[in-house]
């Protein structure tokens, strides 16, 4: 079952540092709290496989650099491996292994047929031109060669990739296919162009889920979203559309940071007006006209109802849970709170919906382009979004009902369903041989 696969270097220690500590943790409260038998645990504690290719790439001045790219595939029980690609200077081996991991709970949890994997190239994108950017984008697909595929290991956008990013991606992995077999593979990767086999709402779809998640919640607790200020870190695709749909809802941003810097106003940031403006100025929303600059070690500590973490791993630690006035925590972001920051919040009584559960619109999305690239069909908006908004009530019901009968809080909740969902498929098969 567990083989390690490498191209060209291989990597044989698994330390439990940062990211991967974080993950197994969480991972291990859970196993505990449903009393995982034991060779299951052992089983979830490692990754199947763990790939990492150098390869090189012609630069626009004519020069050749050398980047290094990784795919981690941590546990396939329900299905092929599924998970983002991060272009990012933090992509490591421990932040993959823990990315990977936390994509084989949310899958599981949101009853999807795929396992987890994650990856990525450790740089920084904004000092490539698009040009390279491509060529970097189709030598590492190349690299990658049958290490991934359409039903074997099918990656997606994340941080600093996008749906051109993908489309990049399937076009270089089907033109390595003899033609007759091009057009079967398109499904290699989702979060793709709408015009190139993606699906309409794809790129809104994690926002989505975050938004849902918190007005699921807010139903729950009988209040309501009208006139409720949030704050979001990370004007990404899942920040932006996550603010957008709050702001439709009536709730105020009143406060956004971004890799670039932080800005607040308490009567309010309009949504669009910061995306039109970040869209003109590099993707950045410093010196936006209606607000002004905050430190961006006090970017936490702003007045509001709802905290929505949507950038990076690691952003609420004990360094600056406290500070946290929110009364929610929605996590966009993977893994962006971490246990020691945790268990501060917990104490103060915030609430955390989490990662898994609250930003698993994205896969439920990807899950939905993979259906219909693999059935040749093409969905429309209105019904993708009725699909997803189902699926969606679905998991944060389970979640939200496991966390009241067992009195535990939501990230242990939602890890025992995912968690049992793989224990019965290893109980039903067994282990080769
Ligand atoms: P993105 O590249 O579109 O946006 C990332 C945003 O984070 C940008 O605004 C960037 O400026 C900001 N950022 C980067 N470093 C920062 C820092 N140090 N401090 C503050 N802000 C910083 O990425 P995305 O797709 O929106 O992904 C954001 C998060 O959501 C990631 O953790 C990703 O794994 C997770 N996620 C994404 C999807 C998806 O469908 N895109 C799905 C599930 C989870």
């Amino acid at each position: 079952m567990i083989v390690v696969k490498n191209i060209n270097s291989k990597i044989k220690e698994q330390p439990a540092i940062g990211m991967v500590a974080n993950v197994m943790e969480q991972f291990n409260s859970a196993a505990d709290h449903i009393d995982l038998h034991p060779n299951i645990r052992k089983i979830l504690s490692i990754t199947n496989n763990e790939i990492m290719v150098n390869f090189p790439v012609k630069m626009d001045n004519g020069n050749v650099e050398i980047f290094t790219g990784y795919r981690v595939q941590h546990n396939n029980a329900l299905g092929p491996y599924k998970g983002g690609l991060r272009y990012h200077p933090t992509v490591d081996i421990d932040a993959a292994r823990a990315l990977a991991m936390w994509m084989t709970w949310k899958t599981s949890l949101a009853g999807l047929p795929y396992g987890g994997a994650k990856g990525g190239i450790k740089l920084d994108p904004s000092k490539y031109s698009k040009g390279e950017l491509e060529r970097i984008t189709r030598r590492f697909t190349f690299a990658l060669g049958d290490n991934i595929g359409p039903e074997y290991d099918i990656p997606a956008p994340d941080v600093n990739t996008n749906s051109q990013t993908m489309a990049w991606m399937a076009d270089t992995y089907m033109s390595t296919r003899p033609p007759a077999e091009r057009a079967a593979h398109q499904h290699v990767v989702t979060g793709k162009p709408a015009g190139s086999g993606g699906l309409e709402g794809r790129d809104r779809a994690t926002g989505y889920g975050v938004y849902l998640s918190i007005k699921f919640w807010s139903e729950k607790n009988k209040t309501s979203l009208e006139g409720k200020t949030f704050i979001v870190q990370g004007f990404g695709n899942v920040g932006y559309w996550t603010a957008h749909f709050l702001e439709k809802e009536g709730a105020k941003l009143v406060a956004v940071q971004d890799a670039y810097g932080s800005i607040q106003n308490q009567e309010g940031i309009a949504v669009e007006d910061l995306l039109e403006y970040s869209q003109l100025n590099g993707g950045s929303i410093v010196n936006f006209p209606h607000a002004k600059p905050v430190d961006k070690n006090e970017f936490f500590s702003i007045a509001c109802d709802i905290c929505i973490p949507a950038a990076l791993g690691n952003q609420i630690t004990k360094d600056n849970a406290s500070m946290i006035q929110a009364s929610l925590i929605a996590e966009g972001a993977n893994g962006p709170t971490n246990v020691e920051g945790e268990k501060i919040l917990l104490k103060k009584g915030i609430t955390i919906i989490p990662d898994i559960l609250c930003n698993s619109g994205g896969v439920i999305g990807s899950y939905f382009e993979w259906l219909q690239n693999r059935n040749g069909e093409l969905w429309h908006l209105d019904e993708v979004m009725v699909k997803l908004y189902k699926k969606l009530k679905d998991s944060f019901d389970k979640v939200y009902e496991y966390s009241e009968n067992e009195a535990i809080d939501m990230r242990t909740a939602a890890y025992c369903i995912a968690i049992e969902r793989i224990e019965q498929a290893y109980v039903q098969r067994g282990i080769f041989p």
